[in-house]
């Protein structure tokens, strides 16, 4: 086993060698551009394009015509929430969407905020996930969109998508959905779930940095935006600029990877997470699930170690690349509103790590994090006062501490 351990697969996950043997030769003899319609060198590229368009619409079961590439799934949403709001201006100015989202899609909702766009932010419940009452509850008749993620970056929560995706469609409203970590790891099927619009990015599946898609539905309804960028007019006139076609080449074949492998994959990833959490829950006390117990991606654990300091606890595995909930790095101190969302306090945030499994993750790496893991926590609650305290059964909420 090679150190250090990449466990941090929700954040970015390494290139498949297969996607960059399929990228290699679109750097050199096929650098065309694929755009250029008059000769042999754009043929190429954009046979290139076509076909990872064609992968990449079979992963989520669309058409390959309502594939618009953009830079990743941070521009998808901006370009679907901005394009959305400006386009239908006319006929309304309400979004739904929650307060669990990535920043991706909050801080594009907060700066339509700006602009006079009305914005619902939805609770989540205790396992992070979204009501769908309260999606119906919150339409209105100047509702344009509704935005609501797929599965939680930090917590791996799934949300129920196809019964949201029903409520839209009966009310009328677009729907929009980031995928961006769902796509590649679960099932996905925008006609099933009823998406009209549909954010992701291939750096979180096993492909290159750099290119995401946003799927925009073309019938029953046509979504319409207005871009974000303009220009040559590519991409339906939806996303201007010259396609990077390695990286496209490149997605395409992670997604047609994903597509094969997924059904094997999950099953392997979930026996891993599984092994990982009952060596850790098994082994220790005061330790706490975050998220859905059941309804979660293959590969996302997040736990609270309750008397320790979540970056003080990657400080002592550096070896392993973990994230933890708690922002010590940031000028703020707050620690995940994610995990404040679902209602957990302050301390038990701070003290969250989020583990993620991905394609390339082995038994032995987990067996290995599990004995650090348990040998990190055990130091640092032998350091803390707090948790002699709470040994001693005293209840650290009634303690009153003296000011100076
Ligand atoms: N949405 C979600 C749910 C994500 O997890 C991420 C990446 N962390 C993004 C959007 C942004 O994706 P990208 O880095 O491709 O812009």
């Amino acid at each position: 086993m090679k150190l250090p351990i990449y466990m941090d697969n929700h954040s970015t996950t390494p290139c498949d060698p297969r996607v960059v043997d399929a990228m290699l030769p679109y750097f050199t003899e096929k650098f065309g551009n694929s755009a250029s319609r008059n000769h042999s060198f754009g043929w190429e590229a954009e046979e290139g394009v076509d076909t990872a368009r064609k992968q990449i619409a079979k992963l989520i079961n669309a058409d390959s015509k309502e594939i618009v590439f953009t830079s990743g799934a941070t521009e998808s949403n901006n370009l679907a929430l901005k394009g959305v709001a400006e386009m239908y201006r006319e006929k309304g100015d309400h979004i739904i969407t929650s307060s669990t989202e990535h920043r991706a899609v909050i801080d594009p909702a907060k700066s339509l905020e700006k602009k006079g766009v009305k914005v619902t932010y939805l609770s989540v419940d205790k396992t992070g996930t979204v009501n769908p009452d309260d999606v119906r509850n919150a339409i209105t008749d100047k509702t344009i969109l509704i935005s609501i993620m797929l599965a939680n970056n930090e917590i791996g929560t799934i949300n129920p998508i196809k019964e949201i995706g029903k409520i839209a469609k009966e009310k009328g409203v677009l729907f929009h959905c980031d995928a961006t970590q769902g796509v590649g790891k679960i099932p996905v099927n925008v006609q099933e779930l009823g998406v009209d619009l549909m954010s992701f990015s291939a750096h979180k599946i096993y492909g290159p940095k750099g290119i995401g898609a946003l799927y925009v539905r073309r019938r029953a309804p046509r979504v319409r935006l207005v871009p974000m960028l303009d220009g040559g007019g590519h991409e339906r006139g939806m996303r201007s600029g010259t396609l990077p076609v390695p990286l496209i080449v490149g997605f395409g074949k992670a997604a047609e990877l994903c597509e094969q492998e997924m059904a094997t994959e999950s099953v392997r990833m979930m026996a891993l997470r599984d092994r990982l959490k009952a060596g850790i829950m098994g082994a220790m006390e005061e330790v706490y699930l975050n998220g859905h117990p059941t309804e979660r991606l293959p590969g996302n654990l997040n736990i609270s170690f309750a008397y320790v300091e979540g970056e003080a606890l990657l400080m002592g595995v550096k070896e392993i690349a973990l994230s933890s909930g708690s922002a010590c790095t940031s000028a703020t101190l707050e620690p995940s509103y994610v995990l404040r969302a679902l209602g957990v306090g302050s301390d038990l945030a701070h003290s969250s790590i989020r583990f993620g499994i991905g394609r390339f993750t082995t038994e032995e790496e987990v067996d290995y994090t599990i004995d650090r893991m348990l040998k990190a926590v055990n130091h640092l609650r032998e350091m803390s006062p707090l948790y002699e305290m709470a040994k001693e059964g005293i209840d650290l909420s009634t303690v009153e501490w003296a000011a100076h």
